[in-house]
């Protein structure tokens, strides 16, 4: 089959095993890409965002996760996961969606790039001291679970960089005949996210608070980076809901800390963190975790709407 008929089939049967919450990225597969372009597969948004820039008109680009789905919790039907075979190149990150784990170890051989080790991940929850005694002592460690590593290496624009440079080396060793240009994506891309580095860092410099009061836990790169505190209400995973004594131990700790902002995310429900508010007298403003661009994000790419998250944070953080 040519690619281009390829890249059409390939597209229907992954927008049938989706959600009808919204238009995959796959939908207009084939509108501009040349028929002899890399067909990509990315597991969801900032996969589908770093890649799509990196290869640039060298691929056609889709993505697995629909706008409006929790990506954490993604299914895919039998012929969505048979159709990740067929593509040049799958880009996912391991422990982020296990639907997509699984696909991958039955149906990818080494079409498959986990971008996890360039991302440099963490235990959920611990310091990058802790993780370098951790590594050294690595030995002595029992049951290392890798599960309970925090996946949302992508708000740190540090990290997605290195991650922009792992997708340019591998679509280089897939078609060497574009690798320069590959390269010289990626480090267009990991300029632009310096310069956001620096906003960052300048905005949230002087802040009359650096506790941030999240629903799910998907900050703790951001935080880390720039020196705040995450409280997450409902855990890594936003499936999880939180009971009624976690929501009184959050009200208690929002009310000593005198945090002013709760922070909700546009695509879950705003309710948990409404709750907390209406408990404690505080704000809420919407912070998003980019986990997909859909109709109600701030912006219409990572980078728009991680600006639109500084002025956010600078807003209900107090910072000047
Ligand atoms: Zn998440």
């Amino acid at each position: 089959m040519p690619r281009f008929s390829r890249a059409l089939a390939l597209a229907s049967t992954l927008t049938l095993g989706l959600s009808a919450c919204g238009a995959a990225a796959g939908d207009d597969a084939g509108a501009g890409a040349s028929e002899d372009g890399l067909q990509v597969m990315t597991s969801f948004y900032p996969l589908q965002f770093v890649t799509e820039r990196v290869a640039g008109e060298h691929a056609e680009v889709e993505t697995l996760t629909s706008p409006g789905v929790d990506p954490h919790s993604l299914e895919l039907s039998p012929r969505a996961v048979g159709s990740l075979g067929s593509a040049d190149l799958v880009v996912y990150s391991a422990g982020m969606q296990a639907a997509v784990d699984d696909a991958v170890a039955s149906q990818v051989g080494d079409t498959a790039l986990d971008v996890a080790p360039a991302a440099d991940l963490l235990e959920t929850g611990e310091s990058e001291e802790e993780h370098d005694e951790h590594e050294e002592g690595h030995d002595d460690e029992e049951g290392h679970d890798h599960g309970s590593e925090d996946p949302h290496f992508w708000l740190d624009p540090e990290r997605y960089g290195h991650v922009a440079e792992t997708v340019a080396d591998r679509l280089g060793e897939v078609d060497p005949d574009h690798a320069a240009d590959y390269e010289a994506n990626a480090a267009a891309l990991v300029e632009e996210l310096q310069v956001l580095d620096e906003e960052y860092a300048d905005g949230l410099a002087e802040c009359t608070s650096r506790d941030l009061v999240t629903t799910h836990e998907a900050f703790g790169y951001l935080a880390q980076r720039y020196d705040l505190h995450q409280l997450g209400i409902t855990g890594i995973s936003p499936e999880a809901e939180p009971s009624a004594a976690r929501l009184a131990q959050i009200s208690a700790q929002v009310e000593e800390l005198g945090v002013s902002t709760i922070y909700a995310e546009p695509i879950l429900t705003d309710a948990i963190a409404q709750t907390v508010a209406q408990e404690t007298g505080a704000q809420v403003l919407t912070l998003d975790p980019l986990e997909a661009i859909t109709e109600d994000s701030a912006g219409a790419d990572y980078l728009e709407v991680m600006r639109a998250n500084l002025q956010a944070l600078g807003e209900g953080l107090g910072c000047s």
